[in-house]
């Protein structure tokens, strides 16, 4: 099946609507996030705030600071004098009741004239403000007509902007992509709708966008944004739940390990495994020895060790035989994961391999060889594995490192790969409970709750970045007693280039005062210089070492005790928190300094006192839901997720246990989608774009 006729209009490219040409369509990329936008993406970009309009008051009601819309006759212009053309035009103008004075900076006076005509009353609407004890408009946002004024939107939508893109730009392309909006079968269920007072998939969507109160454009109070947030979660359970049930239909099978790999692992481990790391592998290995497939989430803290607990997943599959694979989303991490396992399985004599997008040639092709003739146990990888040519001899268990950062179709073509794979996916991205829902469906989980033990806790401390200096001196410090420091650079707004110098500077700042141990890593470097400069700082060849946020995820270096990160303010907690998690690893005491631009916003200092307060990663993910009030918590937009575009986790929690519980029973009555409102949710999966989980279907 694909995708029905009907969803046509809003899958084509933005450019289709009316006044959106190739130029503008660059700017809608940017600001809806994906290369080509389409129409459906502007359609599901719902405003973020209102500004009230329905205020007609007469001027000597109206409140100075207020957005008023007023009647006004026009008295008299009075345009900049000659030569002072910064001088503001202003309009004075009058009812009844009082004066008010309506002003522009550099217009041009002809256009004024001609749209303040004197002696004619005109609605204005706009901010008003009390200036040198007049009551003035600056820049009103709309002059109008008494015929015009009946178009004034009461409740105008304010949508998240980027540079270049006019609020009116905005709202006029919206309009567009709204009218018409195709008429799509109805895919929820007729008495759930009347329960709840949800309005249609296409009326929700034109409330959300032309509110009528300010009530609707509040995703936790507008039935309409409800309906919206409630298909967008069935969608999405719905999605997983087919998944789940094909992986679990299709015939598992029992691996049994008789342990030997895995006594000569723990065997050759400097330390021993925490309680919870013991019980996760305990569940692994049953899981495994079961006829079923398994699908298990490893859910730990970062720094809780979950790379060893999966050495032993996979030992479990080749005691038995078979082979496993290990996927990283990115090559220093898969690189690091190599050089972590290797001795290990050296001792143990599990053969492992790499493969990622570096091995090409002759390497590559023996590499495939050996692992389809069965002679690798073990593959460790980045997405490079999925290529089609890449072939196991008798895959048995996948394990997914970081998996938020993978999609869902992205599992399941890894679980492909062999007969009846079982799947181990891993995250150290702490996920509040009501989360682990939405994004892994009803995968049995694994905790590994403490840290393993002789970490000592990391003295966080937040200071002003116009004390840059004593950082610099504290950092020489710890550099004189041998210690190895993390500089982690700036985000700087929605440009990697910008990234780069700022950290490019720093770098050339740092190895100005430190000389040579000075090393430098960012994401636009190649893979193997990447791998070099990472590889510097662990023999500590460099010892300060200069990043992006490329070493966010995952990096490993133990020795590692310093970290400074500037500009913390501009960082998400989620993501401070996975940077920190970089020291704190090995014997030393660790610092974590957080540079702040002042003045900081409310929510910045709230995180900033969040990082200085705890290192519990599922608080600091609690206090992470409360502090955004809306956005992912995963972060999906920098990792490419297919995320959620109009649910809020904060505001829809219980919809989501709803859109569960709707979809089990959906799939329990019609698994094949095949009634006819099974048909209309085939639909709404394409509309949300799920439709992987359609194709399973066909496939199945
Ligand atoms: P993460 O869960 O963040 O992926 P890693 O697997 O990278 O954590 O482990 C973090 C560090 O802790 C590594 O240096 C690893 O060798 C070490 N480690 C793991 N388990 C233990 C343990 N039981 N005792 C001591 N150190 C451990
Ligand atoms: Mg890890």
């Amino acid at each position: 099946m694909r995708r029905p006729d009907s969803l046509n209009p809003l899958f084509a490219a933005i450019t289709t609507l009316p006044g959106v040409g190739p130029k503008m369509e660059r700017l809608y990329a940017r600001l809806l996030g994906r290369e080509a936008p389409r129409v459906l993406d502007l359609v599901f970009h719902l405003p973020t705030g209102f500004i009230d309009r329905r205020a007609r008051p007469k001027l000597a009601e109206v409140k100075p600071g207020s957005v008023a819309t007023v009647c006004v006759k026009v008295e008299r212009h009075r345009p900049p004098p000659p030569g002072r053309s910064r001088a503001p035009h202003l309009v004075f103008a009058s009812d009844a009741t009082g004066d008010l004075v309506i002003t522009y900076f550099r217009a041009r006076p002809e256009h004024l004239q001609k749209l303040f005509p004197v002696g004619e009353e005109r609605w204005v609407s706009g901010t008003t403000a009390l200036y040198d004890g007049m009551l003035q408009m600056v820049h009103p946002d709309r002059v109008m007509t008494e015929a015009e004024l009946e178009k004034l939107a009461p409740i105008e939508p304010v949508y998240p902007l980027t540079e270049g893109l006019s609020a009116y730009a905005v709202r006029r392309a919206v309009e567009a992509a709204l009218s018409p909006l195709p008429s799509l079968p109805e895919w929820q269920d007729a008495a759930f709708l009347a329960a709840e007072k949800f309005p249609s998939f296409a009326e929700a969507l034109r409330t959300v966008h032309r509110p009528g109160e300010p009530e609707d454009v509040s995703a936790e109070k507008s039935p309409a944004w409800r309906r919206l947030a409630f298909d967008e979660l069935l969608a999405g359970q719905l999605a997983l739940a087919m998944v789940r049930a094909r992986v679990k239909k299709a015939a598992g099978r029992a691996t049994v390990g008789d342990g030997r790999l895995r006594e000569k692992l723990a065997a050759a481990l400097p330390w021993s495994l925490t309680p919870s790391q013991d019980k996760a592998v305990a569940d692994i290995v049953a899981d495994l020895e079961k006829p079923e497939r398994m699908l298990r989430l490893v859910q730990g803290d970062v720094g809780s060790g979950k790379t060893v607990v999966a050495l032993f997943a996979c030992a479990t599959a080749v005691e038995a035989g078979s082979q496993a694979a290990l996927m990283a989303p990115t090559e220093i991490l898969a690189r690091q994961h190599l050089k972590t396992i290797a001795p290990l399985a050296n001792a143990a004599g599990l053969r492992i391999a790499i493969l990622t997008g570096r091995e090409r040639g002759r390497e590559r092709t023996a590499t495939l060889a050996a692992l389809e003739a069965g002679e690798i146990d073990l593959l460790v990888g980045t997405h490079a594995i999925f290529q089609d040519d890449v072939v196991f001899h008798d895959l048995a268990l996948a394990v997914i490192d970081e998996q938020h950062r993978f999609g869902v179709h992205q599992r399941y073509a890894l679980a492909k790969k062999g007969h009846a794979v079982d799947l181990l996916v891993m995250t150290a991205t702490p996920i509040p409970r009501t989360l682990v829902l939405t994004y892994f469906g009803d995968m049995d989980v694994s905790e590994l709750r403490e840290k393993p033990a002789g970490r000592k806790p990391i003295d966080t401390r937040t200071v002003a970045l116009d004390r840059l200096d004593d950082v610099v001196a504290a950092v020489g410090r710890a550099l004189h007693e041998g210690r190895r420091v993390y500089w982690v650079c700036p985000l700087v707004e929605e440009s990697e280039t910008s990234d780069l110098a700022a950290a490019q500077d720093r770098f050339g700042d740092l190895e100005k005062i430190f000389g040579a141990t000075v090393g430098l890593v960012h994401g636009k470097m190649r893979g193997s210089e990447k791998d070099a400069a990472m590889a510097a700082f662990a023999a500590g060849e460099t010892t300060l070492l200069v990043a992006t946020t490329v070493i966010e995820v995952g990096v490993d270096v133990p020795e590692a005790s310093v970290m400074v990160i500037e500009h913390a303010e501009r960082f998400g907690l989620a993501q401070l928190h996975q940077l920190r998690g970089r020291i704190g690893r090995g014997e030393a005491a660790s610092t974590c300094l957080l540079l702040y631009k002042t003045p900081v916003g409310e929510t910045a200092k709230a995180r900033l006192a969040t990082m200085r307060d705890t290192e519990d990663g599922f608080r600091i993910a609690e206090e992470d839901l409360r502090l955004r009030g809306e956005g992912d918590v995963l972060g999906t937009r920098q990792s490419g997720m297919p995320g959620f575009r109009v649910a809020r986790i904060e505001s829809h929690a219980e919809l989501l246990e709803a859109a569960r519980d709707d979809a089990r029973l959906i799939l329990a009555r019609d698994p094949e989608l095949k009634s006819e409102r099974g048909e209309a949710l085939r639909t709404l999966l394409y509309l949300f774009e799920r439709d992987e989980a359609v194709r399973l279907l066909r496939a199945g």
